[in-house]
């Protein structure tokens, strides 16, 4: 369309007469569309192009000549206005050809799509669409009912108008069907009148007046049609998750386009003994189906069928990582006798049931010729941290060495601190090693670990590997791990309970160990969400506990501790509530970039009770453990995620003194309120992570999102239980049969599980 005008320009002489509101504007409303459309290589020239189309109106009359001479040739031989796509050059493509053999593809989007996991025209075909929208249902313009929207496939009849008013301005553009006449129109977008041409065609989407018979249409959706609008109209048309860069009718040309030219469909990886045990449809009808499907129950099953060949991939995967790390090993093993016992008689506490079965099922791992790789979740409180000492007691009775890692140096400090406690009567002193020590003192400690006078080490980044608050690790590091010592016995600890069919895919190569009890005598924290001006009151909650000597948390969110933005107001919270609002109690300040002996101090000072009121970011979301804090407040408690304020909330309640979480909060958005109150409502931290993932997804919760994992649609999946567990069973079974994926029908398999283990690090063995 763009070409019509400047060739009509041309013939006007160049005299800035074919567009209404001149040329510059024009081709400037273009400016992204061509940008986005055109084949990759020629962007950076038409760019320039577009840019000097600014100055058209100052250009002398040669100089107009030429410069629109010039777009036109390049329209012409790049065409992307929206008119004709060239068609597709017919060569054909294997599901493994690169990206950039589609057409309209170069470096800069397939970079693109290799963030969206899309690397290979057959990874292009697995991209689902997450809904379809149906035009077979088109409205015509005389059934368009006044003040409803209505979607209607509709021909430009005659030039657009713009209409500038006093407060209003919009195009008007009219347009006809088979059975009426009408007006669309885009409200402050003028610039459209002259997007479209006489004769164009669109599918629009937008809200229906009415006013003494004239139909008019306020467009919110619209959309040109070309020659492949077979593609897009009269069908299920398949709606992408939009991504910067790429837009969804790009997407939805992308992956016709690699349909028709694709010479086979990849059919998957499922070898066909199980294909056939679960009667699975074809995977090549399926991905057809997916992309354009015949109906929504087409759709549905074309869903399933790619669920599990996704589901069974990362099984498969997750199967042979178990497989690998399982692998017997000749060094001496660590007896665990009577290591539970022993412990449990320098507790000063009676451990609960749920602790002696897990510490049970950690000392057989250990004991065992396979190395541990376990996970245990269990709520904040649940006392992790002992079982964790039993599994380092036991490893360095057997004349090993323990690591303790942990996500921050606050916690490392405190996990230090308890285990030096838990560890004194045994006779052993771990030492602590962060990055904040002097690299002198650093350089002694892992000399002293390399020679083997040092036992145990607790640090936030390691014979025995604890991995305390495992959810705040990732999953990259723990692969690292696993790969780092070779007969390492592994334990991660979790308090992100999570439901199982995540623990299933996100933690499915781990054993998995549930602490389902808390220590006896706990209630349950009193929560309670509070709006706006209400904070007074909270306010002198915190000074009555201060008088019978209960200590405070109040956190503030600092989302990055490299903002120094947010540590300013942190600070400046500290300044306002110490001076005006609790004059007369002790605070102290601790955030995640202070010095680590600052730091330390006001911990202990807060540890030791000298303290009424401890202001932090959110450092201490994770493990502090300060029996006699009973009150957390959180302030902006909306910037949270449910999880994170789980955790928080954990800080408090661990003694047998009625403990109390107060929200603070200024919004008054119904969705805000809504979320917040989960936590008045429930203190399950299952419950609690069922509802996070439920509001957030999955990649959130398990911190996988940025990690690569293949990204299994989880909100599919929750509703997919079944498909799950077929899946993994399959899988596991199949890898127990054939750990090496040596068998011919097996390949695919095996070559697919190395291609992603080749673009995300988290998976390679
Ligand atoms: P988390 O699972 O959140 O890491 P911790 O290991 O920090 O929990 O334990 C929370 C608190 O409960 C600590 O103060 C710990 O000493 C105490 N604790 C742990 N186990 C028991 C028990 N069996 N009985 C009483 N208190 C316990
Ligand atoms: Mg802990």
């Amino acid at each position: 369309m763009l070409t019509k005008v400047l060739t009509l320009e041309l013939r006007q002489d160049c005299a800035d007469t074919a567009a209404i509101g001149g040329m510059a504007d024009l081709v400037q409303s273009w400016r992204e569309r061509l940008l986005t459309a055109v084949d990759e290589a020629k962007a950076p020239h038409l760019e320039q192009l577009t840019s000097r189309f600014a100055h058209y109106p100052e250009l002398s009359g040669a100089d107009r000549r030429q410069l629109a001479e010039e777009m036109l040739h390049q329209l012409k031989s790049a065409p992307a206005d929206g008119g004709s796509q060239s068609a597709p050059d017919g060569s054909q493509l294997s599901g493994e050809a690169p990206l950039t053999d589609l057409d309209g593809i170069g470096p800069r989007r397939a970079k693109i799509l290799a963030n969206l996991g899309i690397y290979c025209i057959g990874d292009l075909l697995l991209h689902c669409p997450i809904r379809y929208e149906d035009r077979t249902q088109l409205t015509t313009l005389e059934d368009a009912q006044h003040r409803q929207t209505a979607t209607v496939r509709v021909r430009v009849t005659g030039p657009g108008r713009a209409i500038r008013a006093k407060r209003i301005s919009f195009a008007q553009v009219p347009v006809e069907d088979d059975t009426a006449t009408g007006n669309l129109v885009w409200f402050n977008q003028t610039f459209r009148v002259n997007l479209y041409p006489p004769g164009t065609e669109m599918i629009v989407t937008g809200k229906v007046r009415i006013h003494k018979g004239k139909i008019s249409l306020a467009v919110s959706e619209e959309e040109v049609l070309g020659e492949e609008e077979i593609i897009h109209s009269s069908r299920l048309v398949p709606i992408y998750p939009l991504t910067q860069g790429i837009s969804a009718v790009m997407m939805r040309k992308l992956i016709h386009q690699a349909l028709q030219r694709c010479s086979q469909i990849p059919s998957g990886v499922v070898p066909p003994a199980v294909q056939q045990a679960r009667q699975l449809p074809l995977m090549e009808e399926a991905v057809r189906e997916v992309h354009f499907p015949k109906s929504q129950s087409a759709a549905q099953q074309a869903r399933r069928r790619l669920a599990y060949e996704e589901l069974f991939t990362l099984q498969a995967a997750l199967a042979r990582r178990r497989h690998a790390v399982k692998r017997p090993v000749a060094q001496s093993q660590v007896s665990s006798d009577g290591i539970g016992r022993r412990l449990q008689q320098a507790l000063p506490f009676e451990l609960t049931a749920a602790q002696r079965r897990v510490t049970d099922q950690v000392l057989a791992d250990l004991a065992s010729p396979q190395p541990a790789y376990r996970l245990i979740h269990g709520d904040v409180g649940s006392g992790k941290t002992v079982v964790a000492a039993a599994a380092v007691l036991a490893a360095i009775e057997a004349g090993r060495q323990a690591a303790v890692m942990a996500p921050t140096e606050i916690l490392a400090e405190q996990d230090w601190g308890v285990l030096r406690e838990l560890l004194s009567p045994f006779g052993y002193q771990p030492a602590l090693l962060v990055g904040s020590l002097p690299s002198e003192s650093k350089a002694q400690l892992r000399e002293q670990l390399a020679s083997g006078e040092l036992k145990c080490v607790v640090g936030t980044h390691a014979a025995v590997a604890v991995i305390d608050e495992q959810h705040r690790f990732g999953v990259v590091q723990r692969a690292k791990l696993a790969a780092k010592g070779d007969h390492t016995n592994i334990l991660v600890m979790s308090a992100t309970p999570i439901p199982r069919t995540l623990a299933l895919t996100a933690y499915g190569d781990f054993d998995i160990s549930v602490l389902d009890e808390l220590p006896p005598g706990r209630k349950p924290v009193h929560t309670e969400l509070i709006v706006g001006r209400d904070r007074k009151r909270a306010y002198e909650f915190i000074i009555g506990q201060a008088n019978r000597g209960r200590q405070t948390f109040i956190v503030c969110p600092v989302i990055e501790e490299s903002d120094q933005q947010y540590l300013v107001a942190a600070e400046k919270l500290f300044g306002r509530l110490k001076n005006y609002i609790f004059p007369t109690l002790k605070l102290g300040l601790v955030h995640g970039r202070m010095p680590t002996d600052q730091r330390e101090t006001t911990m202990e000072a807060f540890r030791q009770g000298e303290l009424d009121i401890l202001v932090a970011t959110s450092v201490i979301e994770v493990g502090v453990d300060v029996p006699n804090a009973v009150v957390m407040m959180v302030e902006n408690a909306e910037r949270f995620g449910l999880c994170q304020l789980h955790q928080l909330r954990g800080r408090v309640g661990r003694s047998d003194q009625q403990a109390y979480c107060l929200l603070l909060t200024n919004s008054r958005s119904p969705e805000v309120i809504d979320r917040l109150q989960v936590l008045e409502r429930t203190t399950d931290g299952f419950e609690v992570a069922r509802e996070d993932l439920r509001r957030r997804g999955p990649g959130e919760l398990t911190g996988t999102r940025q990690h690569g994992l293949p990204d299994v649609r989880m909100a599919d999946l929750l509703a997919e239980t079944a498909i799950l567990v077929q899946a993994r069973d399959d899988a596991f079974a199949l890898i127990a049969d054939d750990p090496e994926l040596q068998r011919p029908e097996h390949q695919p398999l095996a070559h697919r599980i190395a291609q992603i283990a080749r673009h995300s690090p988290a998976w390679t063995l």
